[in-house]
């Protein structure tokens, strides 16, 4: 085989969601049975051909392999699974004698349908994308079951173009996958490695038959220190399936196999030792390897390195200058080199120039558009040499410098208080003498009750909002509005018999964004949507300058809400945390910096709604897990700040003020040095779903605060019965002492209709008032 040359400038992938989220329309349109499954395809198509014409001409080849065909309607965990017929029993009667799935079909794996379950969703890799994760047992038959992926090669040759189909790596694949339900108990995905690899070579040949010079496998599963499996086992599977792979004188288009996310430290070595054509390394979070074995400099010697400088992953123009130097520098490891962004560039959005009131950003910003233009600029500069770009990269470098002056990047009175913080800052003192005074202060009934926050957000309210933002509905008559909603959601809470109430959360669309619109530092984008999973997307907040609090944001709601009841009322806040994973955040300065920064805003918000006579505040971190770094190494600094900034937020609070936190997740036991040092005094996890699995991590790690595992999974309309709601306090309460155990749902109400959210509490009332009774009673 002579190896077609990689081209110079590349992307590992681009948004699949439109310009205008046309394909999260037609997909909606598609459950809802506006549109049917040809009608669907069609607008697919146009999305596709439209991706392309559109990256043609931002500079990438049309016919040289440089533009990926990484299309997807839902996942592209999900496009693998069933391009190698991965299909769980439970499905077996969505697919035909070929193992194949239909468009329908494939929805229902990712939504599930009445009473089945969909593949278990979970975060890819560090970013705010999730995936559908695989089921594979000793019994899946791997079949090469749809070649959606082989089609729209073609569609696109069709079209004129020669494209670089993208699937995910049959190691990342299995990594990535849990055991089957029914698989015996210790049974490895990984162990089916030899079985997929067949599969994969069939698409392979596939591929080759059809046209195809260049494929891309995406292997990210070899960054990622957190995967619970020997790294010496990983290793093997990957020289395996790539000697498999790239075996010569198989049938097969070029190989590259991209690892983004992180460095690929050891499974560099194998992969440089494999046969495949030509390896993507990202070169923004991950570094330039160094020290490498001679085996191992010999075998990059021989293949294209295609140096990910473009950072996909975040919204800045950056560097451009340095990102040339790091690719040049990529040459001492080979003589081909090619330049790509780091990642896939799904995880920004389309355009710049789709914002019209980012102007005092915009010199400073690139979103996936600028970012293919950017790549284009240094494949040209590969080429041609570094003084045929010189004018862009002093363009970059002057924007970068206006950025890193402006007014408002830096804030000296931000910053002399941060540097004046000391040890004391962030402690609240003896959690036993808080107990004491809180336990006295807030008078609750033995395993008190609560909710997370949010209340059900009616089309009323979403209404109110948007047509408060459009201008058309005045201050006074939103907030009228607003309050009226309160008041509903406060009698409410008082007639189900709740202890601790919240005030429901209606003027928050979204969690994060709210703080971001009302914390100086932060700008929203208009169209700045970015896939989450399937077809929700998020709109995250742009946070570039230092931080600070103009006033305050919560405490006028907060206060209202606490004058309609004796009872004490949750005040609500985002912690630092999850304000900067769900944002996009500047990159001129270390994360825990930022995060001190939010702290501090926070820190104050509190003692305006302790002044206000809140004596309960809530500080959400559910992405407390999800920035947890995929190297280890860097788990105890990154530990450190995020853990200190929430800290920092909440150790202002006077000794009676009762700190609650909320996490997301359930996996309590990696991430419980955490919980153990955020030092809140009651803490809310998700638990229902995995029934309590967590409590018995609780007990054996000798935590001594206030918890609430989930007693139920907000995530379905299903309402819990007494009985079963029983049960699971029962349980808690064998591993945790009453004194430590709050009764609470799994997570906030928002996405939740009334109709069950209060037959739902109703119940967990029930539940909780009859445990007691016979708690008091065995006393
Ligand atoms: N207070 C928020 C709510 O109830 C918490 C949601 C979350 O952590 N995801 O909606
Ligand atoms: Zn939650």
């Amino acid at each position: 085989m002579t190896t077609p040359a990689f081209p110079t400038g590349t992307i590992l992938g681009y948004p699949r969601i439109g310009r205008r989220r046309e394909l999260k329309k037609a997909v909606e349109a598609f459950w809802a049975g506006r549109i049917d499954a040809v009608e669907l395809e069609a607008a697919a198509a146009e999305l596709r051909a439209t991706t392309r014409e559109r990256l043609a001409g931002l500079g990438l080849g049309r016919t040289d392999s440089a533009i990926p065909e990484s299309f997807s309607f839902y996942d592209q965990v999900l496009d693998a699974a069933v391009t190698v017929g991965a299909v769980p029993a439970r499905f077996s009667d969505l697919v035909d004698a070929d193992a194949a799935i239909d468009l329908a079909g494939y929805f229902t794996l990712a939504r599930g349908d009445g009473e089945r379950a969909p593949l278990e969703m979970t975060k890819w890799f560090d970013t705010n994308y999730h995936y559908l994760v695989p089921e594979i047992g000793p019994d899946t038959r791997f079949t090469l079951a749809n070649d959606r992926i082989v089609r729209e090669f073609v569609e696109a040759k069709a079209a004129g173009f020669v494209t670089r189909p993208v699937i995910v790596g049959p190691v990342t694949f299995l990594l990535l996958s849990k055991a089957a339900a029914d698989a015996p108990a210790g049974f490895q995905p990984l162990s089916r490695l030899g079985d997929l690899v067949a599969v994969y070579q069939e698409l392979l040949a596939r591929l080759a038959d059809a046209g195809v010079e260049w494929v891309q496998l995406d292997e990210p599963g070899l960054v990622n220190e957190s995967i619970e499996i020997p790294r010496a086992t990983q290793l093997e599977a990957l020289a395996t399936a790539y000697d498999v792979l790239a075996a010569g004188g198989s049938r097969r288009p070029a190989i590259v196999v991209a690892a983004p996310y992180g460095s690929l430290d050891d499974a560099l070595d194998v992969l440089a030792a494999s046969a495949i054509e030509a390896i993507a390394i990202d070169l923004v979070r991950g570094t330039l390897p160094i020290g490498l074995a001679d085996d191992t400099r010999a075998g990059l010697a021989d293949k294209t390195l295609v140096a990910g400088v473009i950072d996909g992953h975040n919204i800045w123009r950056g560097d451009l200058a340095a990102a040339f130097d790091t690719a040049a520098a990529v040459l001492d490891l080979s003589p081909s080199v090619a330049v790509s962004t780091s990642t896939s560039l799904q995880h920004v959005p389309h355009d710049v120039d789709d914002e019209s009131a980012l102007d005092h950003l915009n010199g400073w910003l690139a979103f996936a558009d600028q970012k293919v233009a950017q790549v284009a600029v240094l494949a040209r500069g590969l080429v041609d040499g570094r003084s045929a770009i010189a004018a862009e990269l002093d363009a970059a470098s002057a924007a970068l410098a206006q950025r890193l002056s402006a007014p408002g990047v830096r804030d000296g009175a931000v910053r002399a208080r941060a540097a004046a913080l000391t040890d004391a800052d962030f402690s609240r003192g003896d959690y036993a003498e808080r107990l004491a005074v809180q336990t006295e202060e807030l008078d609750l009934p033995p395993l008190p009750t609560t909710t997370i926050g949010s209340f059900p957000q009616t089309g009323e309210i979403r209404r109110a909002r948007a047509a408060h933002n459009r201008g058309e509905l005045s201050e006074a008559d939103y907030v009228a509005e607003m309050r009226a909603e309160i008041s509903r959601v406060v009698d409410l809470q008082e007639e189900i018999g709740l202890d601790v109430l919240v005030h429901g959360e209606p003027e928050r669309n979204d969690m994060v964004q709210y703080f971001a619109e009302n914390l100086d530092g932060f700008d929203v984008t208009e169209n700045g949507w970015v896939q989450s999973y399937g077809s929700r997307c998020t709109r995250p907040s742009i946070l570039w300058g230092d931080v600070s609090r103009p006033a305050p944001i919560t405490v006028e709601w907060s206060a209202y809400t606490q004058s309609l009841t004796e009872k004490p009322v949750k005040g609500m806040l985002t912690g630092p945390v999850t304000i900067l994973a769900w944002s996009f955040v500047r990159d001129d300065q270390p994360l825990g910096e930022t995060a001190r920064q939010v702290g501090l805003a926070l820190r104050d918000e509190i003692a305006d709604l302790e002044a206000a006579g809140i004596r309960i505040v809530q500080v959400d971190e559910p992405a407390l897990r999800e920035l947890l770094p995929l190297k280890k190494a860097d788990h105890a600094d990154y530990l450190d700040w995020s853990v200190g900034s929430f800290r920092l937020a909440t150790a202002g609070a006077r000794t009676a003020t009762q700190i609650h936190t909320h996490l997301c997740y359930s996996e309590f036991g990696v991430i419980i040095d955490a919980i153990l040092g955020l030092d809140a005094d009651v803490t809310s996890i998700e638990a229902a779903r995995s029934r309590m699995e967590v409590v018995a991590d609780l007990e054996s790690s000798g935590f001594d605060h206030g918890i609430g595992p989930g007693v139920y999974d907000i995530h379905s309309p299903r309402v819990p019965s007494v009985t079963e709601l029983t049960e699971l306090i029962e349980h808690a309460l064998d591993a945790i002492p009453e004194r430590q155990l709050w009764i609470n749902p799994d997570c906030g109400l928002k996405t939740r209709g009334y109709d069950e959210t209060v037959a739902s509490l109703r119940n967990m009332l029930d539940a909780t008032r009859g445990v007691r009774a016979s708690v008091t009673a065995s006393v």
